[in-house]
């Protein structure tokens, strides 16, 4: 509906103080909820579509809210962003995912979201290692995921300190990739160890023809550059089969489970697994 003359200027107006007033609540109350239970990660776990077998987990923030129940990360990583609580935020996730994941057998692996944002800051490398290293987790098991918007941004500044992340022998991944404008430009001034194919390629690849071929070309484009490959967000078999068939080396998405609570990464990890 469009609205139109003063009434709908007014309307509009409420509109923005109702969002800015919403926006000052979620940021008060996520300050609090950091450094307490309400804020954990679950896990995704990330298929070797070779084998089978999971190769690692992705830790998905998440809050539950005391009245507003589980809210997604979509709606509070970027007020964490805003409001700068994106630093503790990111500790605490990433400290909890790092003894989380000591408890899984060696080599599986564990990947960690680190947002734009963060890259601007000069210390982000020595607080990541400090945080890892005090839980034991061995540094190659954890990989980086920064999406490639995020590097655009400030691309000297994240370039050294991904660049002194993978020095110290992390892993880092380009997250949801295909979604940038310049994509191929990073893949030749940094060295990634993974791309991570976005999900909305997936999604379309064995119903569109244009969508099959981008996916078809990034696998090339990876398997050139002795990347490793994760497609994101599959569904169903025949979008596993395509991408085995395409070469791709791994999966992740519904089609072999939702984000899961820890204790059912241990269930998985015994688990035999049809997919
Ligand atoms: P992302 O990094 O691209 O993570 C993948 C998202 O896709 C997750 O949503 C996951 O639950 C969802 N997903 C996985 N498989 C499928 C599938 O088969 N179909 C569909 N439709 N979706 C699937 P989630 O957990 O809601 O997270 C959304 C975004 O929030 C993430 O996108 C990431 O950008 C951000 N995020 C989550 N946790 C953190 C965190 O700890 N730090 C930062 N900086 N960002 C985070
Ligand atoms: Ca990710
Ligand atoms: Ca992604
Ligand atoms: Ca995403």
């Amino acid at each position: 509906v469009k609205a139109s003359g003063v009434s709908g200027f007014a309307f509009f107006q409420d509109e923005m103080v109702r969002e800015a007033r919403e926006r000052d609540r979620l940021q008060r109350d996520l300050s609090a909820a950091i450094g307490t239970e309400a804020l954990f990660p679950v896990y995704q776990p990330i298929v070797c579509l070779k084998t089978g077998g999971i190769r690692g987990f992705e830790a998905l923030a998440r809050w539950s809210h005391p009245d507003l129940g589980s809210v997604p990360p979509d709606r509070f990583i970027p007020v964490a962003e805003d409001s700068g609580l994106i630093a503790g935020l990111t500790d605490q996730i990433l400290r909890r995912a790092c003894e989380d994941a000591r408890n899984w057998p060696e080599p599986i692996g564990l990947s960690v979201n680190i947002s734009p944002v963060l890259l601007r800051d000069e210390g982000l490398a020595e607080r990541i290692l400090t945080i890892v290293q005090d839980t034991g987790l061995a540094l190659y098991r954890l990989e980086l995921e920064i999406t490639e918007n995020a590097i655009v941004r400030d691309f000297e500044a994240a370039k050294d300190v991904l660049g002194a992340l993978r020095e110290a022998g992390i892993r880092i991944a380009l997250d949801d990739f295909g979604t940038g404008a310049t994509s191929l430009f990073h893949l030749r001034s940094f060295r990634f160890d993974v791309i991570k194919i976005d999900r909305s390629f997936i999604d379309r690849m064995t119903r569109e023809q244009e969508s099959a071929a981008i996916v078809r070309a990034l696998l090339g484009l990876g398997k050139g550059l002795g990347l490793e490959i994760v497609a994101e967000g599959v569904e169903d078999r025949a979008q596993k089969l395509a991408l085995q068939q395409e070469g791709c080396t791994d999966g992740q998405g519904y089609f072999f489970s939702r984000p899961v609570a820890f204790d059912e990464t241990v269930r998985l990890l015994r688990g035999k697994h049809d997919w």
